[in-house]
């Protein structure tokens, strides 16, 4: 899905693409370390959340550049740290 907006990394006005508040890696390790395996949010905590927060906020072009830093993050440090399968990729 996209919307279009002004990208809050490049400025430019472009489709602007969902981009997870806090990385995908570290929702799934939330998960992975759960008593119940599931995850919940604060806006209603008796709802189980498939996912962490998105917003649109930065262009495909500004995406892919964190995207690759949070790739590399998650393969080299929490990876090894916990043990966990990387699925932000
Ligand atoms: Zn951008």
């Amino acid at each position: 899905m996209s919307e279009r907006g002004i990208c809050s990394l490049c400025g430019h006005e472009k489709e602007l693409s969902e981009s997870h508040i806090i990385p995908k890696f570290v929702s799934s390790w939330i998960k992975c370390t759960s008593a119940t395996g599931f995850m919940r949010l604060t806006p209603n905590i008796n709802v189980r959340a498939q996912d962490g927060f998105k917003q649109y906020m930065l262009c495909q072009d500004c995406e892919s550049l964190f995207s690759n830093w949070e790739t590399s993050v998650a393969n080299n440090i929490l990876s090894i740290t916990r043990g966990v399968k990387n699925e932000s990729s």
